[in-house]
């Protein structure tokens, strides 16, 4: 898998900071439902900018709070998330296709000293059972 073999280039060298990513989406492909869908223009989204829009838009995460859980800096979640809004926007104004894949990010195991096992716990957790 790809982000495995990143993150086993990462414990080598370090060469970039790889943005921690606790989910990834289940749907990666977005589009309008009643006009004609141009392929030809569609957005790429990163993981790492979804992560973001899961973090702040969906979790209420403070920006520090998705800087923390991501690894990353704030005002590079800040970057990040601005660029994810653009895009969602992008779809949402002009009826973009959006695709999301690739990006800086590993995925986290449940046991990323930045997350501190949120995501394990709720994925074992109340998660989907009911
Ligand atoms: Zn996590």
């Amino acid at each position: 898998m790809l982000f495995a073999a990143k993150w086993g280039k990462q414990v080598m060298s370090r060469p970039r900071k790889w943005r921690n990513v606790c989910s990834l989406p289940e749907i990666i492909r977005f589009g309008p439902l009643d006009s004609q869908i141009n392929n030809n223009n569609s957005v790429n989204m990163t993981v790492d900018e979804y992560e973001t829009i899961r973090l702040i838009d969906l979790e209420g995460y403070t920006q520090e709070e998705c800087a923390r859980q991501m690894d990353v800096a704030r005002t590079t979640v800040q970057g990040i998330y601005s660029e994810a809004r653009k895009k969602v926007a992008q779809l949402l104004v002009k009826g973009t296709v959006l695709k999301i894949e690739g990006g800086d990010y590993k995925l986290c195991d449940g046991f990323a000293k930045s997350c501190g096992g949120v995501c394990r716990r709720h994925r074992h957790g109340r998660g989907n059972r009911r």
